[in-house]
């Protein structure tokens, strides 16, 4: 058993990946080439979105618009400690201060709360300005952007959300682009639409964000090929993976479903088993990046499963706030007491579309014996 197995989706769609990709070799146009332009509009129309602007990974994706809105040295970017470290990364590259806010303890998405306090803390200590937001849409479920939209915008912030895992989640039927100024991806391979190889994509609304992102992408340019009008970056998707792209998006509403499906599976198996498993908020769809449950001692859980031919994984030991490169930045409040309450017991077990029923049973009676 995998813990994401790519090879039956590779299987269902081969035929189109394969043919997406000799129709590339053939073409020779390898960069920006019709197939980037034919996804990203099948993207934005997926996203509900104005544009999308393919870039060449879900980091590049949340950098971009930080740049194109001259984010840097003195501005503070709030994002959530529990989430990959290139949540926070990008802000500390773009020159500006990430200040880490901690998670709801049921959802691990950003809590509304929390932000409150480390604004007030930014605002009071007066040495930084809150410029931006990023909140993530972690584990697939779509962050809590009703209640997060109206801190952001009281405070002249912008707002990001990276839905590096979360692209395709919905709250109350919208995107989380309805709520912010850009929703930014990844197609990782193991993200819920991943490529086979790195790329990412950032979807707004806004003509001018993706005027200067379209320019940042390429070395900021301007009009003249030869006269560079911003410092931008070389981050673009490839033809390659837009190519392979295509195929895998048009069956990833159907997919969405199908993690659904397995999500409901785990829920009833497992109910009452662990002490904790996802809670879905109201009116969100999830697209189910991973299945994170918490259990007392997820390392003898873990051999356990191991040994029954279970694999896991565990996201996130080591929140961003307490690593090397990050532990000097501020937090909110006194700490984040939810970041740190999790970390000990999450462990997250094999999710993807095409998981048999079969093997779900196996993962069920592993964990119910471990946990028994
Ligand atoms: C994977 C991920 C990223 C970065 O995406 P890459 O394509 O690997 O650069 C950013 N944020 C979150 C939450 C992620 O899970």
């Amino acid at each position: 058993m995998q813990f994401i197995d790519l090879h039956a989706q590779q299987a269902r769609l081969k035929d189109e990946i394969e043919g997406g990709i000799a129709d590339v070799l053939k073409s020779g146009r390898y960069i920006l080439g019709p197939q980037v332009t034919e996804f990203e509009g099948k993207l934005a129309a997926f996203g509900e979105a104005k544009h999308a602007v393919g870039c060449a990974n879900g980091t590049d994706a949340i950098l971009l618009p930080l740049l194109a809105w001259s984010v840097g040295p003195g501005d503070a970017v709030f994002c959530p400690s529990f989430t990959y470290c290139a949540t926070a990364e990008v802000v500390a590259l773009a020159g500006a201060t990430p200040v880490f806010v901690d998670i709801d303890r049921d959802t691990y998405n950003m809590d509304v709360n929390s932000l409150k306090q480390a604004v007030t803390d930014v605002k009071a200590k007066g040495e930084l300005t809150p410029k931006a937001v990023i909140a993530v849409d972690l584990f697939g479920q779509s962050a809590d952007y009703e209640a997060l939209a109206p801190v952001v915008r009281e405070n002249g912030m912008k707002f990001i959300s990276d839905s590096a895992q979360g692209f395709g989640t919905t709250l109350t039927g919208k995107h989380p682009l309805h709520w912010t100024d850009c929703q930014t991806t990844s197609f990782f391979p193991a993200k819920p639409l991943g490529c086979y190889g790195d790329g990412g994509a950032t979807l707004t609304n806004d003509d001018d964000l993706e005027f200067k992102l379209r320019s940042l992408r390429v070395h900021g340019k301007g009009k003249d090929k030869y006269d560079n009008v911003r410092i931008g970056m070389n981050s673009r998707l490839d033809t390659l993976q837009a190519a392979i792209l295509l195929p895998k998006l048009a069956v990833f509403a159907d997919e969405i479903e199908k993690r659904n499906v397995v999500a409901a599976r785990y829920k009833d198996g497992l109910s009452g088993v662990a002490d904790r498993i996802p809670v879905v908020m109201d009116g969100v769809v999830s697209t189910w990046a991973q299945y994170t449950i918490e259990v007392p001692d997820p390392f003898a859980f873990a051999d356990a499963l191991k040994a029954e031919g279970v694999p896991t994984a565990r996201y996130y030991p080591k929140p961003v706030h307490i690593q090397t490169a990050y532990e000097h930045y501020p937090v909110a409040g006194n700490g984040l007491p939810n970041t740190m309450d999790c970390i000990d017991h999450i462990i997250s077990l094999p999710m993807h579309p095409y998981l048999s029923e079969e093997d779900q049973a196996k993962v069920i009676s592993a964990a119910k014996t471990a946990l028994a």
